[in-house]
């Protein structure tokens, strides 16, 4: 019997419009039957918003540019479907919490929505890896508090979720992340000091969005995962462990003290980790691409070079530090891919500007939400000043 078509869930998607948003509504619409759409949320891609909002019949559509809502308006006129506009309306979206909500929007501009989702408690699958890493224990304290369940969707994570003992967290010894290395892997530094945005978002594996994919040509993707990685499962930060894995065929590792090491494989398709979190704990069909060991031959692994990519260093060391360190790489990253992707600073920058803004900046602890907020906007603003100087 499948108990998923036992009762409809209602579900949101908090940024509906890109590539992690796009998989989970491809995977809605092939299910339409057991899933009601609360509300979708986007930045600023009216038509993407509303078109999807008119596919899956979603209640309501809201739209973080204030300015936009005419727009969206005009293109869902007659449909019954509630429009709504800015950033505390996305937020409003979250605080109605649905039974399932998808948190896919990028960068620290999820934080306040996400929050508001785990507040409500329900399910709430976070592929919005830079609100944990910069707020990471404050959300999970805020998801124990109202007995949300939090379902990691990034692929590692997901992939360790699927393979870590829970109930016997005392019996794994090490959590290995896998990376793919991005399409820098086997390039020189020198060979890096000139490649452009579209090489950077060119991922040999995945297809994503712009920003997590110079964070993939960085590395500085893995850095933040295991940031992530460390508020997701209990073990002591020197626990994780990155190797690279060209292929992206084993997407992460969970070493228990026996010597057992259990992995989670499959082909690289986000919405198989999106499957997993939609169907918790029963799991769905998808329409992935099923995976062909055969075919693919052979699995290669080496330990990752961080000196040509020291951005992964600088996250190890975040971690260790703590306090508002996380929260300040995650922001001056954020700053420093952005520059990067439209302001002409160079790929090589990135990791400078990200380690100049550490050590200029080192504030107490975060300890809620708006004290984050503020760490993550003095972080922003001194990552810009920097990265004037990498501009001249
Ligand atoms: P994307 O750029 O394709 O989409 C981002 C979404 O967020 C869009 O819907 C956009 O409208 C919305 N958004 C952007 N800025 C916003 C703002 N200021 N306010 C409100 N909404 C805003 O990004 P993506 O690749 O889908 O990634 C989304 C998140 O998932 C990121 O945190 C990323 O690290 C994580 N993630 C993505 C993948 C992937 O395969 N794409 C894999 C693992 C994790
Ligand atoms: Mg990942």
């Amino acid at each position: 019997m499948d108990r998923l078509n036992d009762a409809r869930r209602t579900v949101t998607i908090l940024g509906a419009t890109g590539s992690i948003g796009r998989s989970t509504l491809d995977l809605i619409e092939r299910n339409r039957e057991r899933f009601d759409v609360r509300a979708l949320t986007a930045h600023q891609d009216v038509e993407g918003l509303a078109g999807a909002a008119l596919r899956v019949g979603a209640a309501r559509a809201v739209i973080g540019e204030e300015r936009l809502l005419p727009a969206l308006r005009d293109a869902l006129s007659g449909s019954g479907i509630q429009t709504a506009a800015g950033e505390a309306a996305i937020v409003e979206a979250a605080d109605e919490g649905a039974d399932w909500t998808m948190a896919a929007i990028v960068g620290c501009a999820g934080l306040r929505p996400v929050m508001a989702a785990l507040r409500r408690g329900g399910t709430v699958a976070l592929a919005n890896k830079e609100a944990l890493v910069s707020a990471g224990a404050i959300m999970t304290q805020a998801s124990e508090m109202s007995g949300a369940t939090l379902l990691p969707v990034d692929s590692e994570h997901n992939a360790i979720f699927q393979c870590f003992d829970r109930a016997r967290p005392g019996a794994v010894r090490k959590i290995t992340l896998t990376a793919s290395g991005g399409p820098f892997r086997d390039r020189s530094r020198k060979e890096m000091e000139a490649v452009t945005p579209a090489e950077a978002v060119a991922h040999p594996n995945w297809s994503m969005g712009a920003k997590i994919s110079v964070d993939s040509a960085t590395l500085m993707n893995k850095g933040l995962e295991l940031i992530e990685a460390y508020h997701l499962f209990p073990l002591e930060p020197d626990g994780f462990d990155v190797v690279v894995h060209p292929q992206s065929v084993i997407h992460s590792m969970v070493e228990y003290v026996d010597g057992s090491v259990l992995a989670q494989l499959g082909s690289p398709d986000m919405r198989i980790p999106i499957a997993y979190t939609l169907a918790y704990p029963e799991r769905m069909e998808t329409p992935c691409e099923r995976l062909d060991l055969v075919r693919i031959g052979s699995l290669d692994f080496r330990a990752p070079d961080l000196e040509r990519f020291p951005a992964l260093d600088l996250a190890k060391t975040a971690l260790r530090e703590g306090g508002g360190k996380p929260a300040i790489l995650n922001a001056a990253n954020e700053v420093a891919v952005a520059s990067f992707l439209d302001r002409g600073t160079r790929f090589l920058d990135i990791a400078e500007i990200a380690r100049e803004t550490l050590a200029c900046y080192d504030p107490p602890a975060p300890a809620s939400i708006e004290e984050v907020l503020e760490v993550d906007a003095e972080a922003r603003r001194r990552a810009w000043d920097i990265t004037r100087k990498y501009l001249n």
